[in-house]
């Protein structure tokens, strides 16, 4: 039997808006069984809570935001991508600013934080989101698409005109511990030239080589340098997974993208969603083995039972 999850205890973390440069503060609170993951801007007067999924999303260019106009809270899919990958389905979480801090532009931070926080099982069984029928969305030249598969496996592919991205290709088999280890750590990415037009429509006050990789037009200009040879594709399926859990269930299908975005995701989701027999919901004690096991935590995250 595999049971809903949330967080040990309270937690806060604090940094930067990487759109906003706003300082904020990001406040998760356990939360009970089919309560999902929701926001609360407590800098905004009388904010009505946020409930994340795929219908709440207000605009996705250069990043996913819940919700819009002064009730908003922008650049939330790195933060889902950790609960995504934890097995997390139900926390509450309070912001005091605009944007969901960018911490080192990965992932990775809201890993260390849930893993020193802790998951706690809860008297419920989780539910999953069964694909059952081919789903496909474009825009352009790009594209994703969703399919039936036992397990979630995303077919990343992402383009881009320069030397050190090219055409980068990735398949990822989704298990909690996969996730931890190979897609966690990879961080956002952007290039130089892009900086001042981006700053001018008002976003990336926040940028900076300790929150993004960024690249001149030859090579990466983080003196660190990558993470990962395949850092950047690996971030686009970072990106995925928190954008394709505002379905509100864990998944049991194969996505693949193809120069894909925020936008692209969201796209899929509402479509997958409003196409009734393209998927169906059910209990994961009704599952086969091979698609629950990916939820499995490494032992020293095993969580606790309420
Ligand atoms: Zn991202």
């Amino acid at each position: 039997m595999l049971n809903q999850r949330t967080i040990a205890k309270k937690v806060s973390v604090t940094g930067i808006g990487i759109h906003s440069g706003k300082k904020v503060t990001l406040t998760l609170h356990p939360a009970v069984a089919d309560f999902g993951v929701q926001f609360k801007r407590t800098d905004v007067p009388n904010a009505s809570v946020l409930r994340a999924n795929a219908e709440t999303v207000g605009a996705t260019e250069n990043n996913t935001t819940i919700g819009a106009g002064v009730n908003a809270v922008h650049t939330v899919e790195h933060l889902l991508s950790a609960f995504y990958g934890f097995g997390i389905d139900n926390v509450y979480c309070e912001i005091d600013g605009p944007e969901v801090p960018i911490m080192d532009g990965s992932g990775a931070s809201f890993v260390f934080l849930l893993k020193e926080t802790g998951i706690v099982s809860l008297n419920k069984s989780k539910k999953f989101l069964i694909v059952l029928e081919k789903v496909r969305v474009e825009v352009d030249d790009k594209w994703a698409e969703i399919e039936p598969s036992s397990k979630l496996i995303i077919d990343s592919t992402i383009v881009f005109a320069h030397p050190t991205i090219k055409s980068q290709n990735k398949v990822f088999e989704f298990s909690c511990e996969n996730y931890i280890n190979e897609i966690g750590r990879a961080r956002t990415f952007g290039m130089l030239k892009d900086v001042d037009a981006l700053k001018r429509k008002g976003l990336i006050k926040g940028g900076s080589l300790d929150n993004a990789i960024v690249l001149d037009d030859y090579k990466v200009v983080n003196p660190e340098g990558l993470r990962f040879v395949d850092e950047f594709v690996r971030h686009k399926i970072l990106d995925t997974i928190g954008d394709i859990s505002l379905l509100g269930h864990e998944i049991a299908g194969k996505i693949t993208t193809f120069k894909s975005g925020h936008n692209l995701h969201n796209l899929l989701c509402r479509k997958l969603l409003a196409t009734p027999s393209a998927y169906e919901i059910v209990s994961a004690a009704s599952l086969e083995r091979e698609t629950v096991e990916a939820f499995a935590l490494p032992r020293a995250l095993a969580p606790s039972f309420h």
